[in-house]
């Protein structure tokens, strides 16, 4: 039997409709239009098509967004006076720094520099001690996306099993945590773990975030299981010359034995942006004491 396939445009596109329609709700009653401040320091080809494309989907759905463009060479100083600019701005409601900063300034520091209640990717200490507490925490963008599609999958997540395989600060462990909120019983795996076939195969979910291309083999998995394939590879393709994406998942052995697969490209990505558009509007709606409703 063949997995289901969950299309990760489809479900970014419906995140992002009910994203806009709560925004046009709230501003016909009066509040205010929700800010995304995006800083990119220097000039990196990827960074600026990450950029270009989350202040096009957030003006899609009535986010305002602030573009700062700094050159290579910014030093520390002069970011985190622009962050503390930002974090006075009451028309800010996210600020978001792109990753990776050159190498003269400290990024954590950057990052911790942030007002947490303007954190829309969640990697503030407060929203991660938040996170771990049970806290109202603004929570990484990759992981809620995942969350949010386990859920939509399988409903309730407390019987299930859950292994993530990855331990980063930004996937592995928020998505470890978000899924121990939801009393799923998790097991977080990383490079020293030992048998990860076996530990897989006892999982009802999989979250595989190693940045291994297709590491994750058919027999790993459990007839049935969620897999969601956050990894994103860049592999020799079929022609001399090309290249071709693939996730950490083998796609093609595991989607014959999973219940539902996301596909890499077109899976967990497109979800990402969406998350971050949810974030600024719900930062918008506590900085404001609006309701805020979730999105999926
Ligand atoms: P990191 O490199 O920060 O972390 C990788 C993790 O995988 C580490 O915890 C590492 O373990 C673990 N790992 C590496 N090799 C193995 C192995 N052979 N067996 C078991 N565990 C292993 O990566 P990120 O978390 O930042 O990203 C992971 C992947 O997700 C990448 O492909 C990245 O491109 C992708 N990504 C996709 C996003 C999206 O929007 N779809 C967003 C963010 C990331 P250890 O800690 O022991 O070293």
């Amino acid at each position: 039997m063949s997995a289901k396939i969950i299309d990760g445009n489809a479900v970014s596109a419906e995140v992002r409709t009910a994203v806009a329609a709560q925004i046009a709700s709230l501003q016909s009653q009066g509040a205010p239009t929700p800010g995304l401040a995006v800083v990119l320091v220097g000039a990196d080809p990827a960074s600026q098509v990450y950029v270009r494309n989350k202040n096009k989907r957030a003006a899609e759905v009535g986010i305002a967004s602030f573009e700062h463009y700094l050159p290579a060479e910014t030093s520390e100083t002069d970011l985190l006076r622009l962050v503390d600019q930002l974090n006075q701005d009451s028309k800010v409601h996210g600020i978001l720094v792109q990753l990776p900063l050159p190498k003269q300034i400290d990024a954590q520091k950057v990052l911790e520099s942030i007002d947490p209640a303007k954190d829309v990717d969640g990697f503030h200490p407060f929203n991660v001690g938040h996170l771990v507490t049970g806290g109202a925490a603004l929570v990484p963008c990759t992981p809620l996306g995942c969350l949010l599609l386990a859920k939509r999958e399988l409903g309730d997540l407390a019987s299930k099993r859950a292994i993530v395989l990855g331990r980063s600060n930004i996937v592995g462990k928020p998505m470890a945590q978000l899924l121990l909120r939801e009393s799923a019983t998790v097991t977080i795996a990383h490079s020293r773990t030992q048998d990860l076939p076996e530990e897989c195969r006892r999982a009802d979910i999989v979250v595989a975030a190693v940045g291994r291309p297709e590491m994750v083999k058919g027999d790993w998995i459990k007839p049935g299981a969620l897999v969601l394939d956050v990894g994103i590879n860049r592999v020799p393709g079929a022609e001399p010359g090309k290249t071709r994406l693939v996730g950490d998942v083998a796609f093609a052995e595991a989607v014959k034995v999973a219940g539902a697969i996301t596909p890499v490209p077109g899976g967990i990505g497109p979800m990402t942006i969406a998350i971050l558009l949810r974030n600024v509007l719900e930062a918008c709606c506590r900085l404001h004491n609006l309701p805020f409703h979730e999105v999926l």
